[in-house]
């Protein structure tokens, strides 16, 4: 017990326990860290800390003061952190600095939502017979929020699960991706320097089927915030009883190019965004549905933005493309832009232990898995439509929806695109990939239901309570 990380956080103390697991360096494959593995006597203690914790929430004002001090922390600490995350992810310097930024900002909604609380009044009285009745209700916090996060935002998604939850006055137990563990605890310093008392977060590493279970079956969780793939989201809803929960889950996003496109913006954006992270983003570009008038020059376009990008060293300010969390996932991901109807790899593809060469991939069959399921690696596929009603049904038809993006100057067109995708978000003039944190994001479909963004998720961790007054005349 005491003030060093070991990753495992119960009741405002580091804690030891009898397993531990190793934390590496994804580029240079290197242990980093040795954390302890919290097993089910762990995330019983730290559910039952936060349980206690819950049962006296903190006031509004102390939490919107905690969060902003914590975002200030974080701020003052980014040069540590960002060095942490590009260790433990294998994303660039470029990356780290803009998801750090991030985190820092997504605190600063949540301090304004925690005094924004509020219920309202209910209209009661209009229902014949009920004059004399008063009603309105409070938001009232769920209780305890358990919060388990992917690999690949392991600082502003991480933000966006605690920072809502203790804005909304919860108590957290919180289990990031056991690749990716290290952010956590720097947020968990930083909200533990800033004052928040013991309780109000807890910190349990280990595997999603052991750590990560036990969490699910733990029934006074009243609320699961889940983000991660579709198959892993599918059993947190189905283990975790009558919790509601809210998942965040994978895509293969799409993005649609009209012939009328500014082409020059497309493969401006579609080079960052399909490659940021190595790919291993959401709402990363995986499909540019192109309308064929335009196909051939637009593919130049990305063929030399693409065959630009550096592939390399994380810490090298010049790589824009780092390794991959692992050499097993950029084997599948080159097995699969290289298996019969994959497409015709027109840049990129080549894997050298972790690192894939950012890919560009040609009409891939619309059966492949670069078309129907989610790559998460740094490769974009082209695909040639006959016109943007083509684009929509074949955006439309596949199992996920996340977020999609047009581009297009026709204003008809964009509003027509708007309404009829099936997604959570659509970007106009611009990729899937767009996010900033303010505003509701989130799946449809096999992509998840429930809204992140700090407004958003506060409403959804706190629960109106109806009170209603049946006033009687006042005794003179
Ligand atoms: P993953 O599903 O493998 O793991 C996510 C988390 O769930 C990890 O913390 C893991 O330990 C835990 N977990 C695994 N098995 C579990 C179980 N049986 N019970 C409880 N927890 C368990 O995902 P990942 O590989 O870390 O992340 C990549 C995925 O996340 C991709 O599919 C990506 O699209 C998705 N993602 C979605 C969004 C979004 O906003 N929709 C954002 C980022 C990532």
């Amino acid at each position: 017990m005491g003030h060093r990380p070991t990753g495992l956080f119960v009741e405002g103390q580091w804690r030891e326990s009898d397993q531990r697991f190793t934390v590496t360096d994804k580029y240079l494959r290197e242990p980093i860290a040795e954390l302890a593995v919290a097993g089910p006597a762990q995330v019983d203690a730290a559910v039952g800390a936060a349980r206690r914790a819950a049962d006296d929430p903190l006031p509004p004002a102390r939490r919107e003061r905690i969060l902003l001090d914590a975002a200030e922390l974080l701020e003052e600490r980014a040069a540590e952190i960002e060095r942490t995350y590009v260790a433990e992810t294998g994303f660039t310097l470029a990356d780290a600095r803009t998801e750090s930024a991030r985190a820092v900002g997504t605190l600063r909604l949540c301090a304004g939502e925690a005094v924004r609380v509020a219920g309202q009044e209910i209209p009661v009285s209009a229902t014949p017979g009920s004059e004399n009745r008063l009603a309105f209700t409070i938001r009232v916090p769920v209780g305890v929020v358990g919060a388990i996060a992917p690999f690949n935002a392991p600082l502003n998604t991480v933000a966006h699960k605690i920072g809502p939850a203790l804005a909304a006055g919860n108590a957290v137990v919180l289990k990031p991706a056991e690749a990716t563990p290290l952010c956590s605890i720097a947020l968990v310093e930083a909200l533990h320097d800033a004052g928040l008392p013991p309780g109000f977060l807890q910190l349990v590493c280990g595997p999603g089927e052991t750590t990560g279970a036990a969490l699910v079956a733990d029934r006074r969780i009243r609320y699961f915030t889940f983000t991660g793939s579709s198959a892993v989201g599918l059993l947190v809803k189905q283990r975790s009883g009558i919790a509601k929960t809210h998942l965040e889950l994978g895509a293969n996003s799409a993005s649609l190019v009209g012939a009328d496109a500014d082409l020059d913006l497309v493969a401006e954006l579609v080079a960052r965004a399909g490659f940021r992270k190595a790919g291993q983003v959401c709402t990363s570009v995986q499909r540019l549905l192109v309308h064929r008038e335009v196909l051939d020059e637009l593919t130049e376009r990305l063929t030399a933005r693409i065959t630009a990008l550096r592939v390399g060293d994380p810490r090298d300010p010049k790589t824009d493309v780092g390794p991959m969390i692992a050499p097993a996932e950029a084997q599948r991901a080159r097995e699969w832009i290289t298996e019969p109807g994959g497409g015709r790899v027109l840049c990129g593809g080549e894997r050298d232990g972790a690192l894939l060469s950012p890919a560009l991939v040609a009409e891939p069959a619309p059966d492949s898995h670069l078309m129907c399921t989610e790559i998460f690696a740094p490769v974009v596929a082209v695909v040639p439509v006959e016109s943007m009603d083509r684009a929509i049904e074949l955006m439309n038809a596949g199992d996920y929806g996340l977020q999609a993006g047009i581009f297009t100057r026709d204003l008809d067109r964009a509003f027509d695109a708007a309404r009829r995708l099936r997604v959570g978000g659509v970007m106009v003039n611009d990729t899937s990939s767009y996010h900033a944190d303010a505003m509701p994001y989130g799946g449809v479909k096999d992509s998840g239901y429930g809204v992140e963004g700090p407004r958003y998720a506060v409403e959804d961790m706190t629960d109106p309570r109806i009170v209603v007054f049946n006033l009687r005349p006042p005794r003179s």
